[in-house]
């Protein structure tokens, strides 16, 4: 691999190789992996998956690194994280364009999104370094014995990340994972191999030390692989819920500890107090950005009947403006789907969706000028009445949004919880009181209020139900990633029963 041309615009250097094992970039020993841009369905970069034996290195790689690095002071594990971090923002626009050549997302979202939330979160858990600490815990008077814990970090943990913000993914997983002194084997989808790996040359050139980041390269059988490997001690999955379950059921015979960032069918609630403009913004960025393919979108718009039409009206207005395109070019705002077979998954809503609700608005494959083969749908907006519907109970992971009226506060409360996921939720209203009461009734991990899909670093991102196990981001990710120890301190000779 070494440089690409886009068309339209875009031109970017590839990284070194298609894995990174022991703080060198290489070539698996498997398949030739074609990298694709969805925008044009052309193959841009071909790397070759990681084979059994690269797996084995990385391993070998990453249980060196690790007693290097669990050894190595937090405030130097800090000091790499947040000199890696300023060196992802130096590289904003290249590693940007390398997210939307595989992703497809537009140049205008990865540019202020994608590289600049993972060098935050890499700043973050810099500063969270140091602040691991233990407790004294004295039980039995001042000078008799006294405890303390300890935390330790877990080992060499398996990062297996999802296609749509792959470099996001890959920092929310990695930076709090090394913080706490862990080494880390990240997986990122087959789809998005690339920026993982500029993950992994931001932190060689920061200092990490060889082995303790290693990426590979492959699908669900390698990610199964990571899952299964003896030498494993914690697995962070970002994916659907039926691939948490395998990675549940295949993290068990080892009791492997586990997180899971799961999908979701999220509702969006909008009173009749709300500021409307506020919330149709809302609903189309919760619907519409990354052409809809974020977990947490709120994808089940219950807008109360008093403002239903205004609503809609508006809704329809400003979705009819957006600008499908190009991804390269910074005015364009909507991109295609990540590949041809997730397109026809979607595609197969929107024509399943016709019988199942009323089209408002979308519903087809657009023809998007110098881009016929791209992976393209129009922003869709159904109205619904009968939630039931497969439309508005599976995730479908598009830019397709359900519409549904309500009347009233309970009612609307038990038809956004009727779900099995549990993700997240929003609420916009001018009621002080309600909105915390919602907050307060809403079976959802991540919650907002008159705002929607807004993740700072700082707070820990979630689900509930079959939307996940365990958080991420916050203080509360450090948990995450170390364990606690307790040490019993004698300050005498023990009285022995025996
Ligand atoms: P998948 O579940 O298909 O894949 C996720 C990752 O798991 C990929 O790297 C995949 O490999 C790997 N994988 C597949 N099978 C196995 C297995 N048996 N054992 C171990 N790893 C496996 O999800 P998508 O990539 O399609 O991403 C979309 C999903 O991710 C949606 O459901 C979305 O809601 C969810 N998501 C959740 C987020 C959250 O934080 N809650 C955020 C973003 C997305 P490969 O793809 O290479 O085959």
């Amino acid at each position: 691999m070494n440089t690409v041309t886009v068309r339209a615009g875009g031109i970017s250097a590839l990284p070194a190789g298609s894995q990174f094992i022991d703080g060198a970039f290489g070539h698996g020993g498997g398949e030739p992996m074609p990298d694709v841009y969805p925008a044009t369905g052309e193959v841009f970069a071909e790397l070759r998956w990681s084979d059994e034996a690269d797996l084995d290195r990385a391993v070998a790689a990453a249980r060196r690194g690790h007693e290097t690095w669990r050894r190595t002071a937090p405030s130097a594990r800090a000091r790499v994280l947040a000199r890696a971090a300023a060196i992802l923002r130096s590289r904003n626009r290249e590693i940007a364009t390398l997210e939307t050549l595989d992703t497809g997302k537009p140049l205008a979202e990865t540019l202020v999104v994608d590289v600049i939330s993972g060098a935050d979160c890499l700043d973050y858990f810099a500063a969270q370094a140091a602040t691991l600490t233990g407790e004294y815990v004295g039980f039995s008077g001042e000078e008799g014995d006294w405890g303390y814990t300890r935390r330790e970090p877990l080992g060499i943990c398996g990062l297996i990340g999802a296609w749509n913000y792959p470099l996001q993914i890959a920092c929310w997983k990695a930076a709090p994972a090394l913080a706490c002194g862990n080494a880390v084997i990240l997986k990122p989808a087959e789809l998005t191999p690339l920026t993982a790996l500029e993950l992994a040359r931001a932190l060689k050139e920061a200092g990490l030390p060889d082995g303790v980041f290693n990426v590979l390269q492959g699908d669900g059988r390698l990610g199964a692989a990571l899952v299964a490997h003896p030498a494993i001690a914690k697995i962070s999955l970002t994916g659907e819920a039926a691939t948490g379950v395998k990675v549940l059921q295949g993290a068990a015979p080892g009791l492997k500890k586990v997180t899971l960032e799961l999908g979701g069918k999220s509702p969006l609630i909008v009173f009749d107090d709300a500021d409307i403009d506020s919330a149709v913004g809302g609903a189309m960025v919760a619907n519409f950005y990354s052409t809809g393919q974020v977990c947490s979108n709120g994808t089940r718009v219950f807008v109360h009947e008093r403002v239903f039409d205004a609503f809609l009206d508006r809704l329809v207005a400003r979705t009819r403006a957006l600008r499908l395109g190009d991804p390269m070019d910074e005015a364009t705002q909507i991109g295609p789907l990540v590949s041809a077979s997730h397109r026809d998954k979607v595609v197969g809503y929107l024509t399943a969706g016709r019988g199942q609700a009323r089209l408002v608005h979308g519903g087809g494959v657009p023809a998007v000028a110098g881009f016929e083969s791209g992976y393209w749908v129009e922003p869709t907006i159904f109205h619904v009445d009968d939630e039931k519907v497969p439309l508005c109970r599976e995730e479908i992971f598009g830019p397709v949004m359900s519409v549904l009226a309500f009347a009233d506060e309970d009612e609307v409360t038990q038809r956004a919880n009727a779900t099995g996921y549990g993700l997240s939720a929003g609420v916009y209203t001018n009621d002080l009181t309600r909105a915390h009461r919602m907050m307060a009734r809403l079976e959802a991990g991540t919650c907002w209020i008159n705002t929607y899909n807004v993740t700072p670093i700082e707070l820990p991102f979630g689900g509930y139900k079959r939307s996940g196990i365990g958080r991420e981001n916050g203080r509360w990710a450090m948990d995450a990633y170390s364990q606690v120890k307790s040490v019993y301190v004698a300050m005498s000779a023990p009285q022995y029963p025996y």
